[in-house]
């Protein structure tokens, strides 16, 4: 009689709580690849083939230490297509006597989980999954007698709780946050890092392979198919933003540049949230680096706020606001999608920079997904959950936990305010400031209505103008709401005619 422990593609960590004290000899590991998991979305052909190819690696790796590892792949022709399907199988193929796994890291994988006692009648064990530094009740405890459940303070808990970047209880630099030094325009540089690229394997060529048969449609190629897939290569690939672009990371954090897709981001979000690097670790690397002297607090600082901070707090959202988080839509945004989200084809080039090297890398820095994808979205009064499924689809990253409440909270205010204090709605302006995109654009960022006119501005105005009954009242956007109302009636009108004719065209 066995015990079986199902591990997903998540939760490719050798620390995995579900493994802890396990006598190997008396285990089975259970390692799907389901349809369930691969059409929800339509994800990102190099998502897929990454996480695909990376649990492949990790079976491999699990054997190695001594476990043993029943694989199902996708192309098995007894694949139920479901996780609780497989389950069903390996407890017939392996006598399996109970059930121990690490808890789900979405509402739909736990409503599953919560139905395998039941469906199995065999005694499941959930344990709490331990790579994260704040639990459930920590984050509930801290949501309680709160108006406002900000980031900065959460992050400083954090920060009072790992010790990092602390000298007893004061924070290092005695300033808890160095952000304002951190929204720098950049520079071309010739010497900008680059982030490693593995080439692929047999394992991988085999993923590859697989995917372009199976999924030809979706979003993506995978010629230039880079990720590292292994513990081992992640590490490598830690090393060489810690080495080579840490220093900068703060400064130039929130800054664009046409045909740089990466800048001196970390690249490290599709590892950190499968498990293969350890984000705690990765934390204690970077003050290492900044004690050794190498690299300036605000980028040490703020790479660590990104991580203890913004990570953990989103998560913490997402199980406090509950299952049907997804479903709202405080500013009753309805519009569809525009096609040009999917193909890139349009002719506002922050878009198709932002959305080109979506197609092609399944990444895109932080301000792209915010300020430019997202801010147009808002815009424009996208519908927030079509928007949220394209994010959860198209980025090597996107896990619903963390992916949710950066689009429906951060990104669309859709939660109206449960997260960002203001929607992060900004007009051309910020975007010339922060990038060299208006540069190479058709539009004029200057002009506000004609032909020329960069489509930002209108919109903006119009989403101040649509939201007013909504909005108004809160404080952040006292300014906004000002500058509108001193605005002459004549350009009022002129402003939303411009604004309602080009959301007419987009459909
Ligand atoms: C609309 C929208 C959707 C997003 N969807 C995802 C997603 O699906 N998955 C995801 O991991 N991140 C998401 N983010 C957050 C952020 O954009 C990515 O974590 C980051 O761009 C990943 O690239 P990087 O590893 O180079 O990050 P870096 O800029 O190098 O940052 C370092 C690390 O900090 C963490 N981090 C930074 N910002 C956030 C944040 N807001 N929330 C959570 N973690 C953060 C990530 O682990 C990241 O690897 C989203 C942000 C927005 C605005
Ligand atoms: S001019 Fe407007 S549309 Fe063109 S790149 Fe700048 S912000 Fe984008």
């Amino acid at each position: 009689m066995a015990l079986l422990i199902p591990i997903f593609g998540d939760q490719l960590s050798h620390g995995l709580s579900s493994l802890a004290g396990q006598d190997k000899k008396a285990c089975v590991i259970l390692m799907a690849e389901v349809d369930e998991e691969t059409e929800y979305v339509p994800h990102h052909k190099s998502k897929m083939v990454y996480i695909l190819s990376a649990m492949r690696h990790h079976a491999n790796d699990l054997r190695s230490a001594g476990w043993t590892v029943d694989y199902v792949k996708l192309t098995d022709a007894e694949n139920s297509g479901s996780f609780t399907g497989e389950i069903a199988r390996a407890i017939e193929r392996h006598k399996v006597s109970a059930l121990c796994v690490t808890e789900a890291g979405e509402w739909r994988v736990k409503a599953m989980l919560d139905s395998w006692p039941d469906r199995f009648d065999i005694p499941v064990e959930i344990r709490p999954d331990d790579r994260f530094l704040c639990t459930h009740a920590e984050f509930e405890s801290w949501t309680k007698d709160r108006k406002q459940l900000r980031m900065e303070f959460f992050y400083r808990d954090m920060r009072r709780k790992s010790g990092l970047m602390m000298n007893g209880d004061t924070p290092e630099g005695e300033q808890w946050n160095f952000d304002a030094e951190n929204r720098k325009p950049a520079k071309r540089d010739l010497a900008m890092p680059t982030p490693l690229h593995f080439a692929p394997n047999a394992v991988t060529q085999d993923v590859i392979q697989m995917v372009e048969r199976r999924f030809a449609g979706n979003m993506g190629e995978t010629t230039k198919f880079g990720f590292a897939v292994t513990r081992e290569d992640a590490l490598r690939q830690q090393k060489h933003f810690l080495d080579h672009a840490l220093p900068n990371f703060g400064d130039y954090q929130d800054a664009m540049l046409t045909g740089e897709p990466f800048l001196w981001h970390s690249i490290l979000s599709p590892y950190i949230n499968s498990g293969l690097l350890d984000p705690l670790e990765l934390c204690r690397a970077v003050e290492v680096q900044y004690r050794a002297g190498k690299v300036p607090i605000n980028a040490a600082e703020g790479f660590i706020r990104q991580v203890i901070g913004w990570r953990e707090y989103v998560r913490g959202i997402y199980w406090h606001a509950g299952p049907e988080y997804v479903e709202s839509n405080a500013l009753a945004a309805t519009r569809p999608l525009p096609e040009f989200y999917w193909t890139g084809k349009t002719d506002m080039h922050c878009l198709s920079q932002a959305i080109g090297q979506t197609i092609e890398h399944s990444y895109a820095h932080h301000i792209q997904r915010l300020m430019i994808t997202g801010n147009f979205a808002l815009l424009a009064g996208l519908n927030p959950k079509e928007v949220h499924k394209w994010y959860l689809a198209v980025y090597a990253d996107a896990y619903e936990w963390v992916e949710l409440p950066n689009s429906l909270g951060m990104s669309q205010f859709a939660d109206g305010g449960m997260l960002a204090s203001k929607p992060y709605a900004a007009s051309g302006a910020y975007i010339n400031r922060m990038s060299d995109y208006c540069t190479h654009c058709s539009y004029d960022v200057k002009q506000r209505t004609g032909p020329k006119a960069c489509p930002f501005n209108a919109l903006y105005w119009e989403f101040i103008a649509r939201n007013e009954r909504k909005l108004r009242k809160n404080p952040r956007m006292a300014m906004p709401y000002k500058n509108w109302e001193r605005m002459a009636d004549a350009d009022k009108v002129a402003l939303r005619a411009h604004a309602q004719q080009f959301l007419e065209k987009l459909g």
